[in-house]
């Protein structure tokens, strides 16, 4: 099922479009990267789904439906960081926070949330006591009010150090696995790599493409041969099993493998038995940020 489908969904700023027709799905369960530079309409997205910006054309649907007000009790929300009062502790900061959402009947969730955002044992604790981490665990658990089925994010982890990008990347896979699907925009390539299963990749407004991360994302081995005769050499491993595709460079031939497959030793050996001697034999991985650069620069 799907939890979100954009259509086509265009939104300008002025002369400026921030959005030029995005159209994807969200399936339910999932980790959702929207991926893309400073300035791609990342942003801007998360708003018009989330009812605090309109857009221009174009129109999406959560579980199918147009958005209504029912619906939106199913998502929490983490555009930009709440105003915790510093000192109050978890628990009150959470209350206040309920209150002015409504989301949710009881405050009797709240020990659940703390539970869930792992500050439980922290709870009576100042705010103005509490670790970057532990501040962003509290704005996440704010989002977690009401027990939504969805959690929208704005990059998540910016601002913080080392320590408190653990944390959230952690606190993110759990709560996933807890049942919650969640959309989290990002511009870091390794972020979405390690935490998302799916990625949606803007540019300048356009969507450059989308789907399951170790699709869209493809990983391959790169084997370079050379040899004193190339003409041979490639037609020989033009059948070879497993090739994806053969490529020339800087007079060497690259095979491509899928990820992790490349054997060194069976090439060689093929090579010798069709009466080729190899000068050249590299295995080269092909980092995901080649592909990612690939993707965003044509
Ligand atoms: P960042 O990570 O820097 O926030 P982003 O991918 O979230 O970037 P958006 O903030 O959605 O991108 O911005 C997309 C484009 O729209 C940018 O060119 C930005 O300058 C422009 N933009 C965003 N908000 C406004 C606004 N209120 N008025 C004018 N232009 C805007």
């Amino acid at each position: 099922m799907s939890v979100l489908t954009l259509q086509n969904i265009a939104k300008s700023y002025g002369k400026i479009q921030a959005l030029k027709g995005v159209s994807f799905n969200v399936p339910e369960g999932s980790v959702f990267g929207i991926l893309g530079p400073n300035g791609s309409g990342k942003t801007t997205l998360l708003s018009i789904i989330l009812d605090v910006l309109k857009a221009d054309k174009g129109n999406f649907l959560w579980f199918n439906n147009p958005s209504s007000p029912a619906q939106r009790k199913q998502i929490g929300s983490l555009l930009e960081t709440p105003n915790f009062y510093h000192y109050l502790n978890a628990i009150n900061n959470l209350k206040i926070t309920h209150s002015i959402s409504h989301r949710g009947n009881e405050t009797d969730g709240i020990d659940d949330v703390l539970h869930k955002v792992n500050l439980f044992e922290r709870r009576k604790s100042r705010f103005s006591t509490y670790s970057l981490g532990m501040k962003q665990r509290l704005a996440i658990g704010a989002a977690l009010l009401g027990s939504p089925k969805v959690l929208v994010l704005d990059e998540p982890t910016n601002g913080l150090d080392p320590v408190g990008i653990a944390e959230i990347r952690e606190l993110i896979k759990d709560l996933n696995r807890k049942g919650h699907t969640i959309i989290m925009a990002s511009h870091l390539l390794d972020e979405v790599e390690k935490v998302c299963t799916h990625v949606a990749i803007l540019k300048k407004g356009d969507l450059i493409t989308s789907g399951a991360v170790d699709e869209v994302l493809i990983d391959e081995d790169i084997v370079e041969v050379g040899s004193a005769d190339m003409t041979l050499l490639k037609n020989t491993l033009q059948q070879y099993t497993g090739v994806i595709k053969l490529q020339e460079e800087n007079n060497l031939l690259q095979i491509i493998f899928p990820k992790g497959t490349a054997q060194l030793e069976a090439i060689n050996q093929h090579c010798f038995n069709k009466g080729i001697v190899l000068q050249h034999l590299l295995l080269k991985k092909k980092r995901l940020e080649a592909r990612f650069f690939e993707l965003t620069n044509n």
